[in-house]
């Protein structure tokens, strides 16, 4: 078991490209229910981060701590078993199926990969009915339950972001990993998305959220990191970091 109250701890890790630091010992935590955002330059290294966490990249040195137990030497498709879910900056839904069947389907593959023995019709029958109805409930837990039975590649883009988050929800992650969500959203979208990720978290999901979009980001995280070069410059709340002069040089003030 990890130190109370957290779920997630980065312990100083490190991970080159070549002659790059991409990552220069950095250090920090998650806890259970916390938003915290990610912040810094293009290429201070944001995107390699999660893709450290989430086992895309392994780290050249240090730790990754799930609920106290190391996974950063687990395969990816292990580290999100064991509830890390994840969303990318690019969409990729299915255009052709149905928005619930775009959720359903998510939650539907990943229990049935996690399951190695032959699976009988009546456990596929039983499965797919659990993912849909754990669908219906993730599209009306953020808004968008009015969509179910749309044809996914014909949303308004705002929509499909949402329907992105709500598979990786699907998995029933303790954490979850946001890659800029605000991208693209006008303003009306983004306080939506902010209430409804709020409401998520006040359930005790954790959020780790990328994003360039300071008014989106400040009300939302209770905690922010900004990360210049791979090193973790700043920490501390939205307004501790938004008055920082070394995020205001490397970064804000730019
Ligand atoms: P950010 O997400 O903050 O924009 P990244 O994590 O994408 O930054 O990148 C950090 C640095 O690592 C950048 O200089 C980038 O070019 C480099 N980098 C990232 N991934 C790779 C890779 N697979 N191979 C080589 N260099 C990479």
């Amino acid at each position: 078991v990890g130190q109370a109250g957290t779920l997630l701890e980065v312990q100083d890790v490190r991970k080159r490209f070549g002659g790059l630091k991409a990552l220069d010992g950095v250090s920090f935590k998650v806890a259970y229910g916390e938003i915290l955002g990610l912040i810094g330059p293009n290429g201070s290294g944001k995107t390699t981060m999660l893709n450290v966490i989430t086992g895309i990249y392994r780290a050249d040195t240090g730790s990754v701590l799930l609920n106290g137990e190391a996974i950063h030497e687990k395969a990816s498709f292990t580290i999100a078993g064991s509830g890390i879910a994840r969303t990318f900056q690019n969409i990729n839904l299915v255009d052709d199926m149905a928005v619930l069947d775009n959720v359903a389907v998510a939650r539907y593959g990943f229990e049935k990969a996690g399951l190695s023995q032959a699976l009988g019709a009546d456990w596929h029958e039983a499965a797919w009915q659990r993912a849909r109805a754990n669908a219906v409930y993730l599209l009306d837990a953020l808004g968008i339950a009015h969509t179910a039975s749309a044809r996914a590649g014909g949303l308004a883009y705002g929509i499909k972001r949402k329907v992105e988050i709500a598979r990786a929800l699907a998995l029933e992650p303790s954490l979850l990993l946001l890659d800029e969500p605000a991208a693209g959203l006008n303003e009306d979208e983004q306080i939506d998305l902010a209430d409804r990720l709020r409401t998520f978290s006040r359930k005790g999901l954790s959020i780790l959220v990328i994003e360039h979009n300071m008014p989106f980001l400040m009300p939302l995280a209770q905690r922010i990191i900004c990360l210049d070069h791979g090193v973790v410059i700043a920490e501390g709340t939205p307004a501790e970091i938004r008055a920082n002069p070394l995020v205001i040089e490397a970064y804000l003030g730019a």
